[in-house]
């Protein structure tokens, strides 16, 4: 059996901002069918220690980076986890990773740099009896453990993975904190962690780590290019040999369109229309002859839902809808809480998981129209409940959606729509496109039929990455 430690700053079902936490929290268990035991190290901020009550206390740490910590052991929902409980690094309200001003915490480098030492010494010195072969961290939050485990002296002995999720945070701390996060001066060079002049948590871990993943195969190789990999660029492609790209899977159990106890259930495109029916009713739209589009997201500038508010008309005089679901940046969430008093649009702000599953339920089609997408995972939940997927042609979402191309179409294996360049003037074209399919109610149902029986489970990815682990042991 591999033994593995999860180094990660989000875990659902515990704490979420995005697709990281749905990732950290379903690999662990799809790793199980594969030989490996994950155990995730998460730092304790209090939604997550408030969540683990019958956690055990299984180590102390006197000083941790200006506090004391515990490590705690907890098992939440057949996640092994291992919790940094530090009150001076994590007991705050609010957003994990930003003050209420909206900037990010101004001790982030340290809070994460906690989280990325305590793992190096778990894996030298081992913890309630275990030691992990593979330290598996994911994004800048993890970037600096294989610094600190080559400081503990560990080369060699622990396989190292570091996962990219998004490389647009980079984990920047200023140099005088050198000393302070315990880093050893001589490696802020171009070969370790120094970038344009500030320490850069996240180059630390691409250059250091054994192997390097990305969620999907397009981003893999987007990253090595000067137009996504935000300065990194040069350093992926000095890492090409290291890299893969293995999609994300979803929970195919919590996103069942037979089961899914948040709505009116169905197993075929056509049991959908109740779902459709009671979305409506509860968002208040009137009928129409157009299709209902979802969004379900981050609104920020990545996910080029800009583009959608000025493409919106061509979707409403075709007949269609909008109903949007997210938060983000308060220049988008008024931008839409305006839109929204179109009668055929409907804008709801905030974090909501079951309306999600609603939205997902009842939309005729999801709308992802990023600018960049390392995997994305809304489009795969579309899939999975026959909601046509309408999106940008980059990372995960090329991977995914096989666009109805006429050649597709005629073959019988379109799932969704796909745009390129990401601009106004392509999506506009891609909405007209959808709404003609649409109207085609044979071709909408075998693109629906293709969608629900994508395979979208994580069997195979863990499978890639049980293989990568066992790769590195062999190797070392
Ligand atoms: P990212 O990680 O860039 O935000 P992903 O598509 O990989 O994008 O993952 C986003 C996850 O967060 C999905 O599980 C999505 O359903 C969820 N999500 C995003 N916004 C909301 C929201 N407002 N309410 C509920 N779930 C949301």
């Amino acid at each position: 059996m591999t033994q593995v430690l999860s180094v990660v700053s989000e875990c659902a079902p515990l704490v979420k901002t995005g697709g990281l936490a749905d990732v950290a929290g379903a690999l662990p268990l799809a790793l199980m069918d594969h030989g490996v035991r994950m155990r995730t190290l998460v730092p304790g901020y209090p939604q997550v220690i408030q969540r683990t009550d019958k956690a055990k206390v299984i180590l102390s740490l006197p000083d941790l980076f200006g506090g004391d910590a515990r490590i705690l052991a907890a098992n939440v929902g057949g996640l092994d986890l291992l919790i940094l409980e530090a009150a001076h690094l994590y007991n705050r309200a609010g957003n994990i990773y930003l003050a209420p001003s909206g900037k990010d915490w101004p001790d982030n480098p340290e809070r994460f740099a906690a989280l990325c030492w305590v793992a190096a010494f778990i894996a030298m010195n081992g913890i309630d009896g275990w030691r992990p072969d593979i330290l598996h961290g994911h994004d800048w939050q993890a970037g600096l453990m294989t610094e600190y485990l080559t400081a503990m002296g560990g080369t060699g002995q622990v396989g190292t993975v570091m996962t990219i999720h998004n490389i647009a945070f980079h984990g920047i701390a200023d140099p005088s904190k050198l000393d302070k996060l315990r880093l050893n001066p001589a490696r802020f060079t171009q070969d370790g962690f120094e970038f344009w002049g500030k320490i850069s948590a996240l180059k630390a871990g691409l250059m250091a780590a054994d192997r390097l993943t990305t969620v999907s195969p397009t981003y893999a190789e987007e990253l090595m290019t000067d137009q996504f990999g935000m300065g990194f660029d040069g350093v992926m492609r000095f890492r090409r040999d290291d890299l893969s790209g293995i999609l994300n899977g979803i929970d195919t159990d919590t996103w069942n369109p037979a089961t899914d106890p948040n709505i009116q259930t169905y197993k075929t495109p056509r049991g959908k229309a109740k779902a459709t029916a009671a979305l409506r009713d509860e968002l208040g739209l009137p009928q129409a002859d157009g299709p209902l589009c979802v969004v379900v997201s981050r609104l920020t500038e990545q996910k080029g839902l800009d583009l959608l508010l000025e493409a919106l008309p061509t979707l409403l005089h075709r007949g269609g809808q909008l109903a949007l679901l997210g938060s983000g940046s308060a220049q988008l969430e008024a931008a839409y809480k305006e839109a929204g008093k179109h009668p055929n649009v409907a804008v709801r702000i905030g974090y909501d998981e079951p309306l999600s599953h609603r939205m997902m339920a009842g939309g005729d089609a999801i709308l992802v129209p990023s600018r960049f997408e390392p995997c994305g995972l809304t489009q795969l939940y579309g899939l999975r409940y026959g909601t046509i997927p309408c999106v940008a042609l980059t990372g995960g979402l090329a991977d995914t959606v096989i666009n109805a191309s006429p050649m597709a179409l005629a073959s019988g294996v379109a799932t969704g729509v796909q745009f390129s360049p990401v601009t106004v003037g392509s999506l506009h074209n891609a909405l007209n496109r959808l709404c003609d399919l649409y109207a085609d109610s044979g071709t909408w149902e075998r693109m629906q039929r293709n969608a629900m029986a994508q395979a979208v489970d994580w069997g195979p990815s863990a499978a890639r990455y049980a293989a990568l682990y066992r790769d590195i042991l062999t190797k070392a």
